[in-house]
């Protein structure tokens, strides 16, 4: 059944109840949402939508590397503590997430025929394994609502004139009494998610808090030796210093030709762009002894050396379990020390390849725990904002009411997805925030 008003036309120029710009995760949400609401209510409604891109859903269709992790398990609550670490940002999504949830999202995939399955660590994934049949299944809720769909259709400028917005694209215009603008974030520029929508939103009037990377790999001055490249250190505290600050995240990292990349480095990377910006520079180390403060690490190196005097420091450091929790004797979740680092670890540390636990002096002791826990990586380059999965910074959350995605500068207008100043973690949680924004944007501009 459709209950879309057919667009009425404007001195020659199509218009419509609602206008999304931008056909990613928000804006799709947005436009089903919008459908269902004003089917609802019974209010005649023409929606249309307008993406840059031949088709929609560019970025879900590459996203958890083609597989699409959608979202992540558990309550509304677990997800803003795990997902968005910094408590304006979850402060501001918490309505969202409670009015279009996990289960809602999972729900309306599942009405589509895409099943998910959950990870053991909380990642839920299309069962099919292909991001595509996500990117399908809105595509065919778009259809089924009779949404107007415009493709390769980039708009460039928005005027609010008197009541109305004037949208226009290169070579012709849109009217709309109500304009939902979900163009994305500004990572991944050559699909499509280049900034416009911000220069919209600075134009009409909005403060935009300046893009800055976030969940991009670390680029360091130096490159890792070629000999660590691709190795991987599992559970370890990766930590950033600058100008006296510090910040840390644990998890996995990964070695790569430019620097470092992996969930520490991914997570850490918008505080380290962060720091650079302030210091413009930024050393990272590593605590391969996370669990352990330095001395109870120290209380554990003196005991092996009473243990195993004649043991060389080298061996004993390649059988070292990464992150123990139980001291060097206990189980080894996270693998051991990679072997191709003891060199690294003895030359920082200053020892000789053959010493021995018995032929340690004090103060090179003191020199190995010092490295053990804080592993030196090198200086920061660069925190590339193209290579970020998201971009961090964008809409005002000052601006915009949590409850409906309203902005509070322009009437009529809602803004949605990662064009708001929000940053999520790596776990399904930017998607699932760009469905609940765009949903809830949809739901209330239907409502206008
Ligand atoms: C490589 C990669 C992998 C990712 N993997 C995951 C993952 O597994 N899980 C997860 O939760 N998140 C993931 N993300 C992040 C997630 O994809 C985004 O946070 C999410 O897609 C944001 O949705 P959005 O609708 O706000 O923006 P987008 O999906 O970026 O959509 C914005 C749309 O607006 C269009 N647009 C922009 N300007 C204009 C204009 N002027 N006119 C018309 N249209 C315009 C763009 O072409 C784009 O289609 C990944 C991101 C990348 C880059």
């Amino acid at each position: 059944m459709n209950n879309n008003k057919t667009p009425a036309e404007t001195a020659g120029q199509p218009h419509f109840t609602i206008l999304i710009i931008g056909g990613g995760a928000a804006g799709m949400a947005a436009a089903i949402a919008a459908c269902r609401s004003a089917k609802t209510s019974g209010t005649p409604c023409s929606i249309a939508i307008l993406e840059r891109n031949v088709r929609p859903g560019t970025k879900i269709r590459i996203s958890g590397g083609g597989k699409c992790n959608v979202t992540h398990r558990g309550t509304p609550a677990e997800l803003l503590e795990q997902g968005f670490l910094r408590r304006n940002e979850a402060r501001f999504l918490r309505h969202a997430l409670y009015s279009f949830s996990n289960s809602d999202l999972l729900a309306l995939l599942s009405s589509r025929g895409v099943e998910t399955e959950e990870r053991p660590d909380g990642k839920v994934f299309p069962v099919s394994g292909d991001a595509v049949t996500v990117a399908r299944a809105f595509e065919e809720l778009l259809r089924e609502s009779r949404v107007d769909q415009h493709y390769s259709c980039r708009v460039r400028r928005v005027e609010r004139k008197g009541e109305r917005f004037v949208v226009a694209t290169a070579d012709r215009a849109f009217t709309a009494d109500c304009l939902i603008l979900a163009t994305g974030g500004v990572s991944w520029s050559k699909i499509g998610t280049s900034g416009d929508g911000l220069a919209i939103a600075r134009a009409l009037g909005h403060t935009i808090t300046k893009p800055s990377a976030a969940l991009a790999p670390l680029f360091t001055l130096k490159a890792p030796p070629a000999s660590l490249s691709g190795l991987a250190l599992r559970s370890i505290t990766l930590v950033a210093t600058a100008g006296g600050r510090n910040a840390e995240r644990r998890g996995d990292l990964l070695f790569t030709h430019r620097g470092f990349s992996g969930p520490a480095a991914l997570s850490l990377s918008r505080d380290v762009a962060e720091l650079m910006g302030e210091s413009g520079n930024c050393a990272l180390f590593a605590d391969l002894f996370p669990e352990q403060s330095i001395a109870e690490l120290e209380a554990e190196l003196l005991k092996q050396a009473r243990k195993s005097g004649t043991q060389m420091i080298r061996k004993f450091l390649q059988g070292c379990p990464i992150a123990p929790h139980k001291g060097f004797f206990g189980a080894a979740p996270h693998g051991t020390i990679p072997t191709a680092l003891v060199p690294f670890i003895m030359r920082h540390a200053g020892l000789e390849n053959d010493v021995t636990w018995s032929g340690l002096a004090k103060e090179k002791r003191q020199s190995l725990l010092s490295v053990l826990k804080r592993f030196p990586l090198g200086s920061v380059r660069d925190v590339p904002l193209d290579h970020g999965e998201i971009s961090a910074g964008g809409v005002s959350l000052a601006e915009v009411n949590p409850k409906t995605m309203c902005s509070r500068v322009v009437p009529n207008l809602f803004l949605c997805g990662e064009i708001l100043d929000y940053a999520g973690e790596i776990g399904g949680f930017n998607l699932q925030a760009a469905f609940s924004t765009g949903w809830i944007a949809g739901e209330n501009a239907a409502r206008c």
